[in-house]
């Protein structure tokens, strides 16, 4: 098969990952820089260009698109669909991961554990928003933050407050959420790979943190998970529509509840804690699913 990693960069472990584990089954891969492609959408056929030429007609793609560039990435990857290629990750799935709150609502509408959450557009409504979500204290949360930077925890009901008005006064879109004081600074990242978690990992922050993204000093280990996170897992990533995605569990006293699902999940992390052969299974699961115009949304928004 013709595959294409859609990725900025060519060094980056999971792009090399990706490249290393596609040849070894016998594909041709090439890595391609996802703000280097270009559209013609007045042309009948579409097709992407890159570096002055149209790109020839790929089996499959798979968007390892950052979070920097949402908006041109999955744009670019409702065009590949367009030309009837088939993507790991559709460009909705995409976009709606991209979202906190939109993750979280669909999530809810499935019934899916989830911390308390509350959001409002109005710091007046900041002690409503603290109370709902069972008082301080309370994580406030960018809607587009990653890698840990954006959430903040408030251990008063006045810090809260504070900070809430901050974000908002700044204009900027946030999220209040229940501590889950019990997680004790760690979360759970399971790997799913076609409805199956196929990888899971632990991860703790660094002593004083309470948040174990490993960018911010936390570590990771193998851990093995009981029948209701793995189960969690898996209707996450159904429910966000993702073939490939990363889904972060909080251990709560009610059970598993999900704080996010990354659809760019990084593979350094997990293949060193599980010393599993993800990039292999990513490829497997191109090879059982790739076929012409299988995408559902075929670009449509
Ligand atoms: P990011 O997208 O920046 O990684 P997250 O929502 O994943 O943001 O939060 C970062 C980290 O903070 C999580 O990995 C987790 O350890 C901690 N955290 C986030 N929300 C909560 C919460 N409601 N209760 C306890 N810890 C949390
Ligand atoms: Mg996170």
């Amino acid at each position: 098969m013709k595959i294409a990693i859609l990725s900025r960069g060519k060094n980056l472990y999971s792009t090399k990952r990706l490249k290393e584990a596609g040849e070894a089954m016998g594909h041709e891969v090439d890595i391609i820089d996802t703000l280097h492609c270009y559209m013609d959408i007045t042309k009948s056929r579409p097709a992407v260009r890159y570096h002055g030429k149209e790109l020839p007609t790929y089996d499959a793609i798979i968007p390892r698109i950052g979070a920097s560039i949402t908006f041109y990435g999955t744009a670019v990857v409702r065009q590949f669909e367009m030309t009837g290629t088939f993507s790991v990750n559709e460009s909705v799935a995409i976009s709606r991961s991209r979202d906190k709150l939109r993750s979280l609502q669909l999530l809810s509408r499935k019934g899916i554990g989830l911390p308390r959450t509350g959001f409002a557009s109005k710091a007046d409504k900041a002690d409503d928003l603290i109370k709902n979500v069972g008082g301080a204290p309370v994580v406030i949360k960018l809607l587009e933050g990653t890698q840990g930077i954006g959430v903040v925890l408030a251990d008063t009901k006045k810090a809260a407050e504070s900070i809430i008005e901050a974000f908002m006064g700044l204009n900027a879109n946030i999220l209040v959420q229940e501590f889950i004081k019990e997680a004790g600074g760690a979360d759970i990242r399971c790997f799913v790979v076609g409805g199956k978690v196929v990888a899971a990992m632990k991860r703790q922050g660094a002593e004083g943190e309470f948040r174990s993204n490993l960018h911010r000093g936390g570590s990771a280990k193998l851990i093995k998970l009981t029948k209701d996170e793995r189960a969690t897992a898996i209707n996450a990533a159904k429910a966000m529509g993702l073939g490939v995605c990363g889904v972060d569990i909080l251990q709560s006293k009610n059970g598993p509840v999900v704080m996010e699902v990354n659809s760019s999940p990084g593979l350094e992390g997990i293949e060193a804690a599980t010393k599993k052969d993800v990039a292999s299974m990513i490829i497997e699961y191109i090879e059982k699913n790739a076929k012409p115009h299988s995408t559902k949304t075929k670009g449509k928004g």
